[in-house]
Parts: C-alpha cells; sequence; structure tokens
C-alpha cells in the first residue's frame, strides 16, 4: 500500500463525513508526504488549512489512518511551501506537490468547463428511482437548449445528481466538442464570484463567464436561496441564456416550492421548464450499482458480502462506495479475501458513522469549541459582545438542527424569556442568509456537531 493509496482511502473516508463545501475547501489540496517512525506527514496548501485541519479534523485523521495502517502512530501537519524549502535545505528532490494528488479524481477537473470527466453516463447506473431524471438529460443532450429547459433535477444527498448533471455536461462535450460551450459551477461557488464581483467592482467578469456560454450547469441551487444579490445576478443570467435558448441545467436537494428563500420569480422560472426528481434505489439496483463499481475498479467480493453491503447500505449511493472502499482497502492490505464477519464489522461501521445525532450538549460544546468560550460562559448572564452572538447561534442550531420549542431553548440558554429564542433564530437566519462569513461559520460548527470528539 503506498501513501497516496493510503492518503485517497483516507480521504474517500472523511469525505462520508464531511460536508462538501468543506471537504473541498480543506482538504482536497491534501497529501500523505511520509510516514517515518511511525509518523505521518500530512502537507496542506497553506497556514490557514493547516491549523484548520489539525484543529477540526486532526481525530478523524488519526483514527482512519490509524484504522487502516497500524504501523501510524502520530499525525503531524505542514504547509506545502514550507516542504519545499526543508527539502532543499536536505537536498533531496520532493515529488512535485501535485503528483500524490492527481489520482484523487476530484483533482482532473477541466478548467474551461469545470468539469470533472471521471462522471460519465457509462458509468451512471440507471434504475427506476433516477430512470425519470436520466431520460429527461438524454433528451436534453440530444436538443440542448430546446427540449427541457430548465431541467431542474432533485433528490437527496449522495444520490447521483451532481453525477448526473455532470455527465451530461461531458456527454455534451463529447458529442458537439467546440461548437457548445459548457460551464459547470456549484451554487457556493457562483455565489462568491458574485460577492467578490461586488466588492472589487468587476461584475462584468460575473456576466461573462456565466452569460457566455451554451450550457450553464448549476448544482445545488437550494443554497442561493435567501441571498439577494446572487439571486438577482442569476435571476438576469438565466433570463439571458433562456431568450437566447442556451440550456440550464440545475440540480437541487428538494423541488423548488420546497426552497422557501427562494424568490418567487426564480421560482416560477424553475417551474416552466422541466422538473424531475432521483429518489432512493431499491435492493435490486443497490446490486446492481455494486457490481458496476466492483468492475470499475477491478475487484470482486463474494456474492454474500455484495448481498450484505446491498441490504444494509439504504442511505445512499456515497454511502455503498465508503462501503466499498473500504472493503477493497482491507482485501488489498490483508491480500486475503475478507470473510462475511468481518466485512459485517466494517459495512455496521460505515453505516453508523454517517447517522446524525446530535444532542443539545453537542451543540453547546461546538459552538462553545468554535469560539474558544466556555459553555458555562455560553449559557450565562454576562452580555459580554463575545458571548452574545455564539449564544445567538447556539439558540439558532437548536431550533435548526433539533427543532426544539422556543421555550425549551431558552431555558437551555439560562433564558426566562421565550421571545429571546425567537428572536435569536431570527436575526442569525436572516444575517447568515446575507453574509457568508456566517454561513461558513455555521456549517463549520455543524460539521463539528455531527462529528464530535
Ligand atoms: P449528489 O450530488 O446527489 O449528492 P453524487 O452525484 O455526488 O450525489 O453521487 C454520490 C456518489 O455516488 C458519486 O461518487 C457518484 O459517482 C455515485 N453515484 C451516484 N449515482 C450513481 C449511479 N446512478 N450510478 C453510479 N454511481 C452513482
Ligand atoms: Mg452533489
Amino acid at each position: 500500500m503506498t501513501n497516496e493509496e493510503l492518503w485517497q482511502t483516507v480521504l474517500s473516508e472523511l469525505e462520508l463525513q464531511i460536508s462538501r463545501p468543506n471537504f473541498l475547501t480543506w482538504l482536497k489540496n491534501s497529501r500523505l508526504v511520509e510516514k517515518t517512525e511511525g509518523t505521518s506527514l500530512i502537507a496542506l496548501p497553506n497556514n490557514f488549512a493547516r491549523e484548520w485541519v489539525e484543529l477540526k479534523y486532526h481525530k478523524l485523521i488519526l483514527g482512519s489512518i490509524r484504522n487502516l495502517d497500524g504501523s501510524t502512530k502520530k499525525v503531524e501537519y505542514v504547509v506545502e511551501g514550507a516542504l519545499i524549502k526543508r527539502s532543499e535545505r536536505r537536498s533531496v528532490t520532493l515529488k512535485p506537490a501535485t503528483e500524490g494528488q492527481l489520482s484523487f479524481q476530484e483533482m482532473k477537473v477541466d478548467p474551461i468547463t469545470n468539469l470533472n470527466p471521471r462522471y460519465t453516463l457509462d458509468s451512471f447506473v440507471v434504475g427506476s428511482f433516477n430512470e425519470f431524471a436520466h431520460s429527461a438529460t438524454s433528451a436534453v443532450i440530444q436538443k440542448v437548449g430546446v427540449k427541457y429547459n430548465p431541467l431542474f433535477i432533485y433528490g437527496g444527498v449522495g444520490l447521483g445528481k451532481t453525477h448526473l448533471i455532470q455527465a451530461a455536461g461531458n456527454e455534451i462535450k463529447n458529442v458537439y466538442k467546440n461548437a457548445v460551450r459548457v460551464r459547470y459551477v456549484t451554487s457556493e461557488k457562483f455565489t462568491s464570484d458574485v460577492v467578490s464581483a461586488i466588492r472589487n467592482r468587476r461584475m462584468e467578469d460575473v456576466k461573462k463567464n456565466y452569460r457566455d456560454v451554451d450550457v450553464l450547469i448549476i448544482d445545488d441551487i437550494q443554497f442561493i436561496g435567501g441571498k439577494p444579490a446572487t439571486e438577482e445576478e442569476f435571476f438576469h443570467t438565466f433570463n439571458t441564456l433562456h431568450e437566447n435558448s442556451k440550456q440550464v441545467i440545475i440540480s437541487s436537494d428538494r423541488p423548488p416550492k420546497a426552497i422557501p428563500t427562494l424568490e418567487g420569480r426564480l421560482r416560477s422560472r424553475f417551474e416552466g421548464g422541466m422538473i424531475v426528481d432521483i429518489s432512493f434505489p431499491d435492493y435490486e439496483t443497490r446490486l446492481a450499482i455494486i457490481k458496476t463499481k466492483l468492475q470499475e475498479r477491478t475487484a470482486s467480493l463474494e456474492d454474500k458480502i455484495i448481498d450484505l453491503i446491498a441490504r444494509k447500505a439504504q442511505r445512499n449511493i456515497r454511502e455503498i462506495e465508503g462501503i466499498l472502499n473500504k472493503l477493497i482497502f482491507h482485501q488489498s492490505t490483508y491480500k486475503q479475501a475478507l470473510n462475511l464477519s468481518m466485512a459485517d464489522k466494517i459495512i455496521t461501521e460505515v453505516t453508523e458513522q454517517s447517522v446524525t445525532k446530535a444532542s443539545p450538549s453537542q451543540i453547546l460544546k461546538a459552538v462553545a469549541g468554535f469560539f474558544e468560550i466556555s459553555p458555562t460562559d455560553l449559557v450565562g448572564r454576562a452580555r459580554n459582545k463575545e458571548f452574545v452572538e455564539p449564544r445567538q447561534i447556539t439558540m439558532y442550531l437548536f431550533r435548526e438542527m433539533l427543532k426544539m420549542s422556543y421555550p425549551d431553548i431558552a431555558n437551555k440558554v439560562g433564558k426566562r424569556d421565550h421571545t429571546t429564542a425567537i428572536y435569536a433564530y431570527k436575526k442569525i437566519n436572516e444575517i447568515a442568509a446575507r453574509n457568508p462569513d456566517l454561513s461558513q461559520k455555521l456549517l463549520m460548527i455543524k460539521e463539528t456537531v455531527n462529528k464530535p470528539g
């Protein structure tokens, strides 16, 4: 097992436990540099990432590496740049920073289209759960901009939305070559482009980037809801494209009418096209997915084990992939076929890992940890500025994550009046909608709540 293979397996496990935006932000450009005397050295692209990963993900990383590689006792982190300096001093030639990452598929993204070539229609298994979405996508590929516009695909996490819409983009590129300009963007990226364009007065760049295309694919549109400037820009982008018969393909975790913060005019635009959903694969389809994935990786597992995975991995396809990674890794490390009970143990580890079991005390701990204040101060009476925001965020998260009643929330943070909780919830909700810094903070805190320890 090379360092690279080990790190890729660790990453694929982390990917299951960390939200997509955080995974991409913090871990995408990481690599395992070396293992010496029981210490694995992980390189991160900059100091901020190093500190953040060490602070928030160290336990996860250490646990995962030690689980996979018995010889690792410690994990240390280093900034990629510092490494180069160090290696110069030692006058050894180091592998270029990118080499270790290239095989991690996220890295091969096409700089112009933003598409990742790993997502293809060939590798997309079709079953009754996604048949409708798949055939609507095929129709769009045949008649770009004409047939279903926009095509709006929604469904829960890990069920193949990103795969399908990226595969559509890749296929369109294959068929029409340079005659059709395709661009893929996540709504987070679109939002941050709009925000920085406003700040730098470079709105023209955004317009050019997203309006000068024949096919615009936008992933996870639900995140633009409640961000007025972004929605405004997207509305105009959408209209420009639509009026010129340019194709728009959108994914979302829910249908337009269920995105409460989405502006009415955008909602009605989306509803003017084709809306299709992806639901959950049934047992037979899960079997087919597992078999396809094994074939792709030229790996094999006993039928009994494949059946066990198909029965137990019901949450989504990402979970199935996580299980396969772990099983295959195990098999190749120990150079022997897995027995059923070992496989069962590994499957259970993965399926239980992704369950969210938050409690109020976990939220308190996560918020206190994030702001580096004590949980006692967090629920105390002191009105110091440094406690006020964390306290409001705590109330907000109680409501949002646990659906607690306002009186219960007030009670938990030592307030007598439940209107304080209502006020806090509304305030945080409103600010988060406009301020990416706060929404990023919330995302990170939620992450640590979901992954305590
Ligand atoms: P979503 O965007 O809906 O959260 P993704 O598209 O990221 O889900 O899918 C999660 C993982 O499962 C990806 O690695 C993807 O390649 C794989 N996957 C999803 N649907 C299928 C499918 N129908 N056939 C094969 N692999 C799939
Ligand atoms: Mg996705």
